[in-house]
């Protein structure tokens, strides 16, 4: 039984510094050589939403997990992540889908040694660090990483990549998480009535329609590679 940590995303008072290498909004801290995603159906530079580096004692010890998404299009077919066909329950993806999946949003995998504080991306998701703390089995959380997904539906685990390698449990966010932007940030599109595209009035961002959303890694041949789902 893998150790689980609640993560507690921490007050906006805060300073973003190097030292934070897990946290919400501010600029990311990936790798100089990685360029910030593009939307693959718009062309627009996707907003970063949080990263993780994961705990000594997680199968992704040394490395980070950053995400993004676009907050300027709205296509109703990407609502949430592109999901296989079939049961999910087990499933073994088909080669080439964690790559080919990631239309609209972006995660990134890197080593959190070779990261910095990516000065030429404009801030949109407020800062706010992320801390973890050790929980026991049976405690409720849908904020944590490590251990065991809990589930609020069926248990929908992955089961392995078409290589054949082994996907294990990274994290998992609650529904309704609300991402708090800055004030110049611009606005995340919706849509409105008669499905008109619009401006959201809400003064933050919302990932996957604010689902539950869980991820998974492997370490596939073709590198560490990132598998999401959402349930409501
Ligand atoms: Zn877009």
């Amino acid at each position: 039984m893998r150790q689980s940590y609640e993560l507690i995303i921490g007050q906006a008072t805060e300073e973003q510094s190097s030292n934070y290498v897990s946290f919400v909004g501010g600029k990311p801290r990936i790798p100089r050589d990685i360029n910030i995603p593009k939307c693959k159906l718009c062309g627009s530079e996707e907003a970063f939403f949080f990263q993780l580096a994961f705990p000594t004692d997680h199968a992704w010890k040394d490395k980070s997990m950053a995400v993004f998404a676009c907050i300027s299009c709205v296509d109703e077919k990407y609502f949430i992540p592109p999901m296989i066909k079939g049961s999910l329950q087990n499933a073994i993806i088909p080669a080439g889908f964690l790559d080919e999946y990631q239309v609209n949003f972006n995660i990134l995998v890197f080593q959190t040694y070779n990261a910095e504080i990516r000065e030429d991306y404009q801030e949109k998701v407020q800062f706010k660090p992320i801390s973890e703390r050790k929980i026991d089995v049976g405690n409720n959380s849908y904020m944590k990483m490590g251990g065991d997904p809990l589930w609020y539906l069926d248990n929908e685990s992955p089961s392995k990549y078409d290589d054949g390698s082994n996907f294990f449990f990274l994290c998992q966010l609650p529904e309704n998480l609300e991402f708090e932007i800055v004030p110049e940030a611009p606005r995340q599109m919706k849509l409105g009535l008669g499905k008109k595209i619009q401006p959201s009035n809400k003064l933050f961002y919302r990932l996957f329609l604010a689902n539950y959303i869980y991820f998974f890694g492997i370490n596939s041949n073709s590198g560490s590679k990132v598998y999401v789902i959402t349930q409501i």
